[in-house]
């Protein structure tokens, strides 16, 4: 059985009696570090309106206490076992929030400076404790809270012991016998990877916890735990799924367990939020759009050339925009190999984007060897991404793989054409311009090669000086939908399949499971 979760025709109506409970390291408003962040506040938003009983479980670190929420503990101190002692926690609760979210209580854990600790190296050295925690401490909590979900949806190796648990308490206590898990994949390339002696400061116990199960090349491996355990296993593209069963370094030794369970392995594309990224409201630019894409082009390309301190008569030469962070998934290695080409064929270059000190250095030297072409700004910039989604002709993401990519679909949103390379969420999220028949949002390239990316942008210049057809790009990615809603109702129809699945106890038989290991 396949199912085709991307299907969003009429069987989504209502998903009022579906029950489901997320549980992530981060949710925005709440704590975030990065793009998980995002995903995991706006999706269970999105299912909310549409009517299903979405909950959501974060930990309580010190800047979910201290940043003005009102807060209500909810359940009595209970224990959790961790092994070598047993931490004692307690459920929290955000009154004054339309989501109803809940934020597992352990200072001994949660209740210090930063979110993982990467400031320092690799981070807190008992980050496995510390996520084992909030995977174990969810079941132990939702007996008292007197609220069981259908499903449970764990987000990325933080919460991949979670399915494991549920999949162990099922057989023990009866009241999890029906509970479904999912567990989604943001990026393959973080996967929770722990020296072997951990194993037994977990609490964990029994074979489903045996070092062979949780192993992967001698350590501890989260994201191996996750996709093993879970009943369905998804990620943030149909792209990206593929290309991890492929292997490479994409699948990033992975593929060996996605492709045992690729029957239950399936893409759903991330939404954005189009309240933040909205055009006609955007404070952050100088012109919102009024109803003509040509204006809205036209005076905010003005107002970045001005912001770079480019020549106003350079107004007519197409600027790329580029807004990332400057890493090698990103390939922003094969932009600085080919940013002599980009200014001789005639193109301005703007880019926003911290990271790798060594790429940022040469971004500083070509924009000090091109003054009027290239323009660099190292920091996160949020006013400024705005104004280069806005202000920018075409968008390049030479991305060597991209799980999902949002900035694509923004920059399709604020009528900025994208060139691409032709992987993941790019290669699901744009479709490649037909000259002839006007159809298309977009550029594609195969293979990441400076030619092939300067052979593409050649294109997008062709289609630039046509103005007919480029008015018809622009229209054709404005029109795109990639709204959170569109995303939601992938999500609930594979909830409820899920969730029949286990109610029909049709789940991959737990022994089946213990030979994908
Ligand atoms: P990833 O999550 O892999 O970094 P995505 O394309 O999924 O890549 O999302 C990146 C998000 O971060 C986009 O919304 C982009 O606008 C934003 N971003 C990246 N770098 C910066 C920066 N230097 N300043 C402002 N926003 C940034």
């Amino acid at each position: 059985m396949y199912l085709d979760t991307t299907n969003t025709g009429e069987e989504v109506q209502s998903g009022s009696e579906v029950k489901v409970l997320h549980v992530a390291s981060e949710a925005i408003p709440f704590a975030k570090v990065g793009g998980l962040a995002d995903v995991v506040g706006s999706l269970p938003l999105s299912l909310l309106q549409l009517g299903i009983d979405t909950r959501l479980m974060l930990p309580a670190y010190r800047e979910v206490k201290s940043a003005g929420f009102k807060i209500k503990q909810v359940t009595e101190t209970f224990e959790v076992d961790m092994g070598s002692h047993k931490a004692q926690a307690a459920l929290l609760e955000a009154e004054d929030y339309p989501l109803k979210t809940y934020f597992l209580d352990c200072p001994e854990y949660f209740d210090r400076e930063g979110i993982y600790g990467y400031e320092t190296a690799d981070g807190f050295e008992d980050n496995l404790e510390r996520y084992a925690l909030l995977c174990k401490g969810v079941l132990e909590a939702m007996p008292l809270l007197g609220w069981m979900p259908e499903l449970i949806h764990a987000h990325d190796w933080q919460a991949a012991l979670l399915p494991t648990y549920m999949a162990h308490l099922r057989n023990t206590k009866h009241l999890f016998a029906k509970v479904g898990t999912l567990y989604t994949i943001h990026n393959l390339a973080y996967q929770g990877n722990f020296s072997k002696e951990k194993r037994f400061a977990l609490g964990l116990y029994g074979k489903p916890f045996s070092w062979r199960k949780l192993k992967y090349f001698g350590k501890i491996n989260m994201m191996k735990v996750g996709i093993v355990g879970a009943d369905w296993v998804n990620t943030v593209s149909p792209g990206y799924r593929d290309e991890t069963l492929k292997g490479g370094p994409t699948g990033a030794g992975m593929e060996v367990f996605l492709r045992n369970r690729k029957r239950e392995y399936s893409g759903i594309i991330n939404g954005i939020d189009y309240n933040n990224w909205d055009p006609t409201t955007d404070s952050h630019l100088a012109f919102q759009f009024q109803g003509d894409w040509n204006d809205f082009k036209s005076a905010n390309k003005a107002a970045l050339l001005t912001e770079c301190g480019f020549n106003l008569s350079a107004s007519s030469k197409p600027i790329i925009g580029m807004v990332t962070r400057i890493v090698h998934q990103k390939g922003v290695d094969v932009v600085l190999d080919v940013v002599e080409d980009i200014v001789s064929l005639g193109f301005n270059l703007v880019v926003l984007g911290a990271g790798d000190r060594n790429y940022s250095d040469r971004f500083k030297f070509a924009a000090r060897r091109y003054p009027g072409s290239v323009y660099y700004d190292f920091r996160y910039n949020e006013p400024m991404a705005h104004k280069i989604y806005a202000g920018s002709d075409m968008f390049l993401m030479p991305s060597r793989f991209e799980p999902c990519g949002l900035s694509q679909m923004i920059a399709m949103h604020y009528g900025t054409i994208p060139v691409v390379h032709n992987v993941g969420g790019l290669r699901d999220t744009v479709e490649d311009f037909d000259s002839a028949a006007r159809t298309g949002t977009g550029f594609k390239f195969s293979g990441l090669y400076p030619q092939k990316a300067i052979g593409a942008l050649q294109k997008a210049m062709w289609a630039y000086k046509d103005k007919e057809a480029w008015s018809a790009l622009i229209l054709n990615a404005t029109k795109t939908d990639f709204s959170w809603k569109r995303s939601a109702e992938a999500y609930l129809n594979l909830y409820k399949n899920v969730i029949q699945m286990v109610k029909m106890d049709n789940t991959v038989s737990r022994r089946q499971l213990d030979d994908m290991y």
